[in-house]
């Protein structure tokens, strides 16, 4: 295997490209392959056999098919280590394959008419059996004689598997996540420390979660104390307290213990913006009310920012959110809704997202709302923008749309109300234009008019006050057809659940800045 990975090696330069450096890892289940969509300096896939503990590959311009009319040119390249199986992320510019990396298919294989597959591959001619999620059915590898040694020709038998006119840039997304190579190249997730060895290579870029003894502190304190969390001392107060009914009511204790274990994982949605936050210091069944005014009592590292254009007896000075610890200060001051500026303090006037506010109202069914909320899917697919929904917590969805830095609030206001328009005429009868909610006659709302400075959502995974603290949470697109979704579906106990298992379906959004493409 040491021989097999030679030219691999020497290929890299492992203190510099985040990629595997090889280790010997077998595995019991099986032969393994994999496909990787690859953006390198031109884009090609990576089809790779796992064979005798390296992956054998080949490089395919035009990628796999099932199509049994076509035949494919397939570059054999030097194997590769068994830990690049499911790499997605992305490898520095100006090094070997610098790009961005997908794992474009993955699945099981098995050789046909050899049991020897290393030998069938020196003898220029591969038959392989591959059972992935896109991939199914023989696949032949053959040299191309008379060429330099390394062309070889790819085709898919005409079997039970095979369609014909089948193209693998139709179907462009990770099997293992969902994201595309623009996604992943936005916002990767993993990191190869090549400069150390391969089993301590791989490094999450995803927020740092809270050490579990930090829980543990809280739980410890009496009705009062100071927290140590993420290297702050927070004062906190009137832990006991009941903020929100639920079964069992839920204690300010429990809040700010949810308020820290999920800022890491929020912080990137409020960093650098003024932060407006909906007060319930007497609990959720009490009146709220909007604070903006950074308190004179907050601790100092608390960020600030000063309105420039602040008229008289408006608030001045903002918080702002830059570390996960004033979270935790936030929830302590009664802060049970989180409310960041759609703009940054360092140009307020100038929105990150154009917002769009599926706002039920009396008569819009559930059911209603998904309907509305699938036709902006559609729209904004066929509009090729990434866009990413929420859920509210309470009984709408919001969806947020990145944008690049020099739109003006008129600019995205504009936008959404053209996108609603276009779908508020496939659905008439689901919608009402009328500003005064009495006039609406109880159908939705397809809000524009949150595109306005100082004007804002609440934050993903944010509390609502309601019984057992539910959480506005972001969903994936394919999200909107599960039976099992509702707007109030997951609280403050259920949620950090859910990002562990499935990750934050936003995160796409945080590299995902683009022009908003005309409407017509
Ligand atoms: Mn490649």
């Amino acid at each position: 295997m040491a021989d097999a990975l030679a030219t691999y090696r020497r290929m890299r330069d492992f203190s510099r490209t985040p990629e595997p450096a090889g280790s010997e890892v077998t595995d019991a289940d099986g032969a393994r392959f994999v496909v990787q969509r690859h953006r390198a300096s031109s884009l090609h896939y990576d089809l790779r056999f796992e064979i005798d503990g390296v992956l054998v590959s080949w490089a395919v311009p035009k990628g796999p098919t099932l199509d049994p009319k076509a035949r494919r040119l397939a570059m054999h390249v030097e194997d590769h280590p068994i830990e690049y199986l499911h790499f997605e992320g992305v490898i520095p510019s100006g090094q070997y394959g610098g790009g961005d990396v997908i794992v474009w298919d993955t699945g099981t294989w098995e050789p046909v008419k050899t049991d020897d597959p290393r030998a069938a591959v020196e003898n220029g001619e591969l038959h392989a059996e591959v059972h992935g999620q896109k991939l199914h059915g023989r696949l032949v590898l053959i040299r191309r004689e008379g060429q330099d040694g390394d062309a070889w020709m790819l085709l898919h038998k005409r079997d039970q598997h095979a369609v014909e006119g089948w193209e693998p840039e139709e179907h462009p997304h990770s099997v293992l996540t969902g994201r595309t190579n623009e996604e992943v190249k936005a916002d990767p997730a993993r990191l190869w420390r090549s400069d150390l060895p391969a089993a301590e290579a791989d490094i999450s870029l995803l927020p740092q979660p809270l050490p579990g003894q930090a829980i543990d502190e809280l739980d410890g304190l009496g009705k009062q104390g100071t927290w140590e969390v993420f290297g702050r001392s927070v004062k906190v107060t009137n832990l006991d307290k009941v903020l929100f009914p639920g079964d069992p009511p839920i204690t300010k204790r429990e809040l700010l213990a949810y308020a820290a274990s999920v800022a890491p994982v929020v912080l990137p949605y409020l960093e650098g913006r003024p932060l407006n936050l909906h007060r319930y210091p007497d609990g959720a069944e009490a009146k709220g009310f909007w604070h903006k005014q950074r308190p004179r009592h907050a601790p100092e590292w608390i960020g600030a920012w000063d309105n420039p254009d602040a008229d008289p007896g408006e608030t001045t000075t903002y918080v702002v959110a830059d570390e996960p610890a004033a979270l935790v200060w936030a929830a302590n001051f009664g802060g049970l809704e989180w409310h960041p500026w759609t703009s940054r303090a360092e140009a307020p006037h100038e929105p990150t997202y154009a917002l769009i506010d599926l706002d039920p109202g009396e008569r819009t069914t559930w059911e209603d709302l998904l309907t509305l909320a699938r036709l902006h899917r559609t729209a904004l697919e066929h509009l090729g923008v990434t866009a990413r929904a929420k859920v509210t917590g309470r009984r709408g969805i919001q969806i947020w749309v990145p944008v690049v830095p020099g739109y003006t609030f008129d600019d995205t206001r504009a936008w959404v109300e053209k996108l609603s328009g276009t779908v508020g005429l496939v659905a008439p009868d689901l919608v009402s234009w009328k500003w005064e909610v009495k006039q609406r006659g109880g159908l939705a709302r397809l809000d524009y008019t949150q595109n306005a400075v100082n004007k804002t959502l609440v934050a993903p995974y944010s509390p609502r006050p309601a019984f057992g603290a539910p959480v506005s949470v972001p969903i994936g697109w394919d999200e909107l057809d599960d039976p099992d979704l509702r707007p109030d579906r997951w609280t403050i106990r259920t949620v950090l659940d859910r990002l562990d298992r499935h990750g934050d379906p936003f995160r796409v959004l945080l590299g995902g800045a683009q022009r908003l493409p005309e409407i017509s």
